[in-house]
């Protein structure tokens, strides 16, 4: 007769894939187990079976061959409907539950049945621990016991591979964190450089802002300072710009500031300093560049940027030098020295360079 499932069932067969255990290896600890409990049965056949949805499949087996057979045939499945309780079938022959099973009419010729209920602690019956013999028979009261007994230790065994499992995934988790983790930080140190590039980029032309000026100013002033070397600084701004404007528009002008920034930074070296100082004028910072080099670099860039072809008009610009270490001796003294110099190039007639 075939058992009728659990009221839980649905639950049971969860609980009873949190262990992973189906299909598992066989393991000595519960070998082990089976073997004491055929030991103090006394029967030549032993289990640990587990109910799965249409099998019963044995974690360990003594004296029979078989790896699970149909849940339809199980005695288990009977014994797990009373978690409470040892099911004790002295003679299957005389209970119309296992009389006409195979197990009992054919060759296996089962007569004497008893298993122990594997309960979890959350009530859940996932098998048993039985014990079979081919001849009708009892079961001492004190046997009945040292069977529940193991029974208990078979479930302790179950929830410790229950515990390894979750704390695999547990630490398999905790990878997959930190690596989400690491990916945040990159991410955000990247905002932070960009961050700052963008704040200290003049947004029109590309080369640095004011600000990106003033800080790269001071650095290297500093530096200069405690190394002994020149430094020089040009400021150069574009003639009649205003003009260019009011002729071809404000948009042309953006294109044509654009097209000139281009010129210094193509025409600069790696370690100087080009900013858009405001509107229509220009600064180069010169590292380790005395009066007569700046004097030559302002002058390439002022060839270069009448020798450009720009769309509308020919563009010239005026440039004011001033070099480091000089009578000015702080930031200061070298912007006005510079701007000086700028305010005497456009008065001297523009596209020029002029020297402090
Ligand atoms: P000077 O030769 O004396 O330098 O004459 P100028 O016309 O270049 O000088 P001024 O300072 O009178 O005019 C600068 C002009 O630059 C004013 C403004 O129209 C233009 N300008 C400043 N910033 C921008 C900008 O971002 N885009 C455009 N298109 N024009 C700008
Ligand atoms: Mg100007
Ligand atoms: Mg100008």
């Amino acid at each position: 007769m075939r058992a009728p499932l659990p009221d839980n069932e649905a639950d049971r067969l969860a609980a009873l894939q949190r262990y992973e255990i189906l299909d598992s290896q066989s393991e000595q600890a519960y070998d082990d187990l089976t073997r004491m409990a055929a030991y103090i049965a006394g029967t030549p056949m032993a289990l640990i079976s587990l109910i799965d949805s249409d099998r019963q499949w044995f974690k360990s087996k003594i004296g029979l061959d078989a790896e699970d057979t149909p849940r339809d045939l199980a005695f288990c499945a009977h014994a797990i409907l009373q978690p409470d309780s040892t099911l004790v079938v002295p003679d299957a022959t005389r209970d119309v539950r296992f009389s006409g099973n195979p197990a009992v009419t054919g060759d296996l010729h089962v007569r004497f049945y008893a298993g122990a209920p594997l309960v979890t602690a959350d009530r859940y019956a996932l098998g048993t621990l039985c014990v079979i013999d081919r001849q009708p028979r009892q079961l001492e009261p004190e046997r009945l016991a040292a069977l529940q007994a193991l029974s208990r230790q078979v479930v302790a065994l179950l929830e410790l591979r229950r515990i390894a499992a979750e704390l695999r995934r547990a630490m398999a988790d905790r990878e997959v964190y930190l690596d989400k983790l690491r990916e945040h930080q990159k991410t955000i140190e990247q905002a932070n450089i960009d961050l700052q590039r963008s704040s200290l980029t003049d947004a029109l032309t590309g080369v640095g802002n004011r600000a990106a000026f003033d800080q790269r100013l001071d650095e290297e002033i500093h530096r200069a300072r405690r190394y002994g070397s020149a430094l020089s600084l040009l400021l150069l701004d574009i003639d009649r710009f205003k003009e260019y404007n009011d002729t071809w528009g404000h948009p042309a002008g953006d294109a044509a500031l654009r097209q000139f920034a281009g010129i210094l930074r193509g025409r600069a070296r790696p370690s100087d300093v080009v900013a858009r100082y405001g509107g229509e004028e220009f600064a180069l910072v010169l590292p380790a560049t005395d009066r007569k080099g700046a004097a030559k670099v302002g002058e390439a860039m002022r060839a270069a940027v009448e020798q450009a072809e720009f769309p509308n008009r020919q563009v010239t610009v005026s440039v004011g030098v001033a070099t480091l270490p000089g009578e000015e001796m702080d930031r200061d003294g070298l912007v006005k020295a510079a701007d000086h110099a700028l305010y005497a190039a456009k008065r001297g007639g523009r596209n020029r360079v002029v020297s402090a």
